[in-house]
């Protein structure tokens, strides 16, 4: 089998202004994402997902041209079923030839990064194409699925201190779900107002459902431990990317500071990243964006160091459904992986984009027996919202 060509769309979908939601990212007014489709010659066709941002809203022309113009013509006329191999010529060319043979990392200047979510994309279509070639689910060729089902946290929250308690528990009651996820961080103003908003969360709640904090990144090491200080008895379930990623020692120390358990990832890049996080004991569980870090064959070894350092994995999966289905995949077959975050924002790129649905019920996810992701994309609506500028 060989690849024949490589394609990379930025897909841009407008949120109607109805359906928009407002965060220290502003007013989220569209969903982005770059779709990658990789061709065979046997015609089978692999989907894939790379990332320029966290959140719904990026620019993704330069991701896209990073695809399209650098890395293609180094996959075109390759076996796409010799991911790892694949997955090294384009993080190491032009020295990819003593990186296959030698064992050992010799990147160029692009080490983190958009280079890295554009490998990230491909990676994720070459795990598409290999479980269809086989007719067998992406989680069969991980080492199988651990559970037919797995739970889900609902991620959203951005109401005030006198709405967040109904926002949350409009969740659990649309879909059964046991655990949610809010925002707090400076668009509150400060760590006060934040645990204000928490406690009133955990107040509505009750005791038995799992209730989560997620700051983006956005506080310093004071205001973190301040806050971790005002809600440790809000029994949380992990408080998210507490400073920036920028920050790893501040976040340990964030860690070390409370009983909280802290949670990050989903802005680092390669295993890397995450043996660092791990190393410095900065973080509980370990969220790697597989549109971002480096696709599945990343995410396995992001999931072995979460294993190694008796820490869990839960991806981020906050993007369409190709990154969703890839983490699902992988979650379901990671000994440190236990939930899976489902979007509550107006996510057009999960729900639209794909002919199948990854339905919610009693709060758990069915882990799919479909052929590679499991994903049948709709080429009109990717036409319809693709971006060349
Ligand atoms: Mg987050």
């Amino acid at each position: 089998m060989r690849i024949t060509r490589v394609q990379a769309t930025w897909c841009h979908v407008p949120i109607p202004p109805e359906r928009q939601h407002v965060s220290d990212f502003g007013r989220v007014g569209s969903f982005d994402s770059v779709i990658i489709r990789v061709e065979t010659d046997t015609g089978l066709t692999g989907w894939g997902e790379a990332k320029a941002g966290v959140g719904s809203a990026a620019a993704c022309a330069g991701l896209a041209a990073i695809v399209n113009l650098d890395y293609a013509p180094l996959l075109v006329g390759q076996d796409p079923r010799d991911i790892s191999r694949l997955w090294d010529v384009m993080y190491n060319t032009p020295r990819e030839g003593y990186a296959v043979s030698l064992g050992h990392a010799l990147p160029q200047l692009g080490r983190r990064g958009l280079s890295i979510s554009a490998i990230a994309g491909v990676d994720v279509a070459l795990w598409d194409i290999l479980g269809k070639s086989l007719g067998v689910p992406v989680w069969r060729l991980l080492g199988g699925r651990r559970a037919e089902r797995m739970p889900a946290y609902a991620s959203g929250g951005w109401a005030d201190e006198a709405g967040i308690g109904a926002q949350l528990k409009g969740y659990c009651d649309r879909a059964g779900f046991r655990a949610v996820k809010m925002r707090v961080g400076v668009m509150d103003g400060s760590p006060a107002r934040s645990a204000a908003r928490v406690r009133a969360a955990r107040r509505a709640l009750g005791p038995e459902i799992g209730l989560a904090a997620d700051a983006h990144g956005t506080w310093t090491v004071a205001e973190a431990k301040a806050f971790c200080r005002m809600v440790e008895d809000c029994d949380l379930m992990w408080f998210e990317e507490p400073v920036t990623a920028d920050d790893k020692a501040g976040q340990a120390e964030v860690r070390r500071s409370s009983a909280v358990p802290i949670s990050s990832g989903e802005s680092e890049f390669t295993r890397h990243d995450f043996r660092e996080l791990a190393e410095l004991r900065a973080a509980d569980v370990l969220q790697p964006d597989l549109a971002i870090a480096g696709g599945i064959t990343e995410g396995m070894r992001i999931g072995a160091i979460a294993s190694a350092f008796n820490l869990r994995l839960a991806p981020h999966l906050w993007s369409g459904a190709p990154a969703f289905a890839a983490g699902l995949h992988l979650a379901a077959s990671q000994s440190a992986g236990f939930i899976l975050e489902y979007s509550l924002g107006h996510n057009p790129m999960l729900h639209e984009l794909v002919e199948e649905e990854f339905p919610v019920a009693d709060g758990m996810v069915e882990v799919p027996d479909r052929p590679g992701l499991g994903i049948t994309v709709r080429e009109e609506f990717l036409q319809r919202y693709a971006r060349t500028a």
